[in-house]
């Protein structure tokens, strides 16, 4: 398989159906995970594993994180609340579990019903559940710091609280953390700012990754800046769908097809297809005929002449 510059995580199937009123059958999700990485994502968040009364629409992750495991070269990646929730996902064979940890203790309340306290509990015992595992098998365990940037019901976050929380889940033992703008409050100089925070606080090679949303528009410029500091995975769903929930009034990712023109127009390889994401695209939006879903680039196409890096 080819190296890629930047990795980008493919979100929708996680981030962008559990937001959705309408459910995509199991099948169709399949189809669709497959299809992405037909395209060349190499990381899919596929679901999470939540009580099914809470999600509805991530019932079937069971099933699906066994459908994607069979697709080679694919890292399959989950969200879980709880330590319940990763136990399922060891159980399922995810190769990477992600937990959000609020950074603004009242999202974290109505999101997960825990504290800060209660997630630093929660962290240390997955860590513990994750070491267990034999090494071939352990996945990669990553605490998600959102509402980093902001929140909806909190208003502005402190950037000392969330270097703070950055240090103690990480002495919690997770592997690494990541900076989520949960509800598209982040600005440039603000992102660029906290990723130099946290990486003075914990080292370069903890932090690696963002997942930002577009709500005023900000994700493309928000996802360059973190380029430019040297962040290497990015998160994105197809069509731009998602949204948090119980973050009121947090509205779509990054979308994909966008940020990886965005990526290899720069010169830097995503190791992905545009036809064939395209292809992927079409699809979701068959599947999901209800759904608005955005993106530029597909809607102009590649400029002409474009050759991909
Ligand atoms: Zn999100």
């Amino acid at each position: 398989m080819e190296q890629v510059d930047i990795l980008v995580s493919e979100v929708g199937p996680r981030d962008g159906l559990q937001s959705l009123a309408q459910v995509m059958p199991t099948q169709a999700k399949c189809e669709w995970i497959s299809l992405l990485a037909a395209a060349g994502l190499r990381e899919i968040e596929v679901g999470s594993f939540v009580p099914p009364s809470v999600l509805p629409q991530m019932a079937d992750t069971a099933e699906i994180v066994a459908h994607a495991r069979t697709i080679p070269g694919l890292d399959v990646a989950v969200l879980v609340p709880n330590l319940r929730g990763a136990e399922n996902a060891v159980r399922a064979g995810a190769h990477k579990i992600s937990i959000p940890l609020s950074v603004s203790e009242t999202h974290s309340l109505k999101n997960v019903r825990r504290n800060h306290a209660q997630m630093l509990e929660e962290i240390a015992a997955i860590a513990s559940l994750v070491a267990q595992q034999p090494a071939e098998q352990r996945p990669h365990f990553e605490v998600g710091l959102s509402t980093a940037f902001g929140c909806t019901l909190e208003g502005p976050v402190s950037e000392e609280l969330v270097v703070r929380l950055a240090v103690a889940a990480i002495e919690a033992g997770c592997a690494e953390v990541g900076l989520s703008d949960t509800t598209g409050y982040a600005n440039p100089a603000q992102l660029r700012r906290l990723v130099k925070k946290v990486w003075d606080a914990v080292g370069r090679d903890r932090l690696n990754g963002v997942h930002l949303h577009n709500t005023r528009g900000q994700g493309l410029a928000n996802a360059l800046a973190a380029l430019d500091m040297g962040i290497t995975t990015v998160d994105a769903s197809m069509g731009g769908i998602g949204g948090c929930p119980f973050a009121p009034g947090a509205s779509g990712n990054i979308v994909t097809e966008d940020l990886v023109f965005l990526v290899e127009a720069m010169g830097m390889k995503t190791g992905i297809d545009f036809e064939a994401l395209m292809r992927a695209r079409d699809f979701l939006a068959a599947a999901m005929p209800d759904v608005e879903i955005y993106g530029f680039t597909p809607a102009a196409g590649l400029p002409r002449g474009f050759e991909r890096a």
